[in-house]
């Protein structure tokens, strides 16, 4: 059976006219998985648990990133029932460096909701999965095809590049109805058993052979079902994405010192670093001089100690959506008490800082404040 989307999508695009098969796609793709696909870590057990923690790892970070947090993860929690029981600063310390810290409180109440709603169990089906907190429909069709052979599809960024080429699509990969369409090629493409096979293979394809750039078409199995392909139009399809604007954000960082330990606090629930263990950080509003910063991100205890900052220096942070620019004080003082949600440091807890922290204390002017602090 033809499929009509490819000859629809191609017409529109102005080449020939071009069918695709959906069981020659399933057959050819199936036959290079099972020679091709990437040995990862979370396809050795395919328990929902094991695919859940991956795939909320995965959303905006690279494979190689997450392969030894989830490593740790699986050793720290081995059931969803070890981490829903877990400390949410135990869980964030883990953490610590994957970044997009939300993903991270999400995962927690995710745990929770599956011991409290479900038993432990987590929901077999597309709507059940939805319930999770995180879990949007890519989740839930990529844990419900694979650790639970539903036929449920899935559309991330890979699948999307490379259905979009399969049917040469001219639509920019953001215009909604674009994404209906892809999803519902997705469904249309699904093998009756075995769905999560047959995502697992469409993702790796995007990932190692159709990639962004100078895809491989030579060695891919679909090339003969390609329409980008068979048209010359790889390197226009999909549409690049309009950029989103980089906004510049300053940031005033204050480290506090005592002895071998430095000042930490826990960040607001909501925005950036949102519930991590910090260094006292905040937005430098124009006008505010230094000592009224400080007031607002200081106890009292620590600042009566102060007769006056350094300059430490200044950092550079790159986050998807924001540059940001770190303003670096110093002061060094006799410990206090303080109060929550600051404490002073204990041992290695500086390597478990959100990276722009890190950096912070990498800075000549505390080279000697811990092995943790000399410059790399
Ligand atoms: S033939 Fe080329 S463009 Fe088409 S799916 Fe394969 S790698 Fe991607």
């Amino acid at each position: 059976m033809a499929w009509p989307v490819g000859a629809y999508n191609a017409r529109m695009a102005g080449s020939a006219a071009h069918d695709i098969e959906p069981s020659a796609i399933r057959r050819r793709l199936r036959a290079w998985y099972r020679r091709h696909a990437r040995d990862l870590p979370w396809r050795r057990r395919r328990d929902a648990y094991a695919i859940w923690l991956s795939e909320i790892m995965l959303q905006q970070t690279q494979v190689a990133t997450v392969i030894p947090y989830f490593a740790t993860f699986l050793q720290e929690f081995p059931e969803v029932a070890d981490l829903a029981r877990a400390e949410r600063s135990t869980v964030l310390r883990l953490w610590a460096g994957l970044g997009y810290y939300r993903r991270a409180h999400q995962l927690h109440a995710a745990a929770q909701h599956v011991v409290r709603e479900y038993g432990g169990e987590f929901p077999k089906t597309v709507e059940g999965l939805l319930t999770l907190p995180g879990v949007g429909r890519y989740t839930a069709g990529a844990i419900a095809s694979i650790a639970f052979d539903c036929r449920a599809p899935i559309l991330d960024g890979n699948v999307k590049r490379v259905l979009a080429r399969l049917t040469a699509s001219p639509a920019s990969p953001d215009d909604p109805r674009e994404i209906r369409r892809l999803w519902s090629l997705a469904e249309a493409l699904l093998p009756r058993r075995g769905s999560g096979d047959f995502n697992q293979a469409l993702m790796d394809l995007g990932a190692t052979v159709c990639t962004p750039r100078d895809p491989d078409c030579a060695r891919c199995p679909l090339a003969r079902d390609c329409a980008a392909h068979l048209s010359g139009r790889t390197a226009e399809i999909p549409r690049p994405k309009a950029r989103a604007r980089v906004q510049p954000l300053k940031l005033t960082c204050f480290v506090v010192t005592a002895g071998d330990r430095v000042l930490l606090t826990e960040r607001a629930a909501g925005g950036l670093w949102a519930g991590t263990q910090a260094l006292p950080a905040g937005e430098s509003v124009n006008g505010n001089g230094l000592r009224s910063v400080a007031r607002e991100l200081l106890p009292v205890a620590v600042l009566r100690r102060i007769r006056s900052w350094q300059p430490a220096g200044e950092v550079r942070h790159r986050l998807t959506h924001r540059d940001v620019t770190v303003e670096v004080h110093a002061a060094a003082i006799a410990r206090v008490r303080v109060p929550a949600p600051y404490r002073w440091s204990g041992d290695g807890d500086h390597r478990v800082l959100p990276t722009v922290f890190r950096k912070v204390l990498r800075l000549e002017h505390f080279r000697e404040f811990s092995g943790e602090t000399s410059p790399k």
